[in-house]
């Protein structure tokens, strides 16, 4: 089931917001709050359908939603792909299951 109030439940919510907002390689060391964050999904969909160009978001750097965003183009809502390969692999959370999709194509 989609959270839509996903922010709630946000492991970051209580560290520093400007630690998701670094830069470079210094973001591989910043998504690792983002592990076990029971909204990776629902966050990562809103940055690909946001377009949020900066920062950490669902577990993906900027640089790994760009790759993302261009090895898909035709994608309409990155919520619902993400959404319905939950659905599909109930078992798994998170870009588990987005990554699945994405390859499955
Ligand atoms: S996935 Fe990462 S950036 Fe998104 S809400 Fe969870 S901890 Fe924060």
């Amino acid at each position: 089931m989609w959270d839509e109030a996903w922010g709630e439940r946000a492991h970051c919510r209580s560290s520093d917001p400007d630690a998701l907002f670094v830069q470079g390689a210094a973001q591989h060391e910043a998504k690792k709050v983002c592990h076990g964050c029971p909204v990776r999904t629902e966050c990562l969909a809103e940055a690909l359908d946001g377009r949020i160009e900066f920062g950490v978001w669902g577990g993906l750097t900027e640089r790994e939603r760009r790759a993302l965003l261009r090895r898909r183009p035709t994608v309409v809502s990155w919520r619902v792909l993400l959404e319905t390969a939950r659905a599909e692999h109930v078992t798994m959370t998170g870009p588990v299951a987005a990554d699945l999709a994405v390859r499955a194509g």
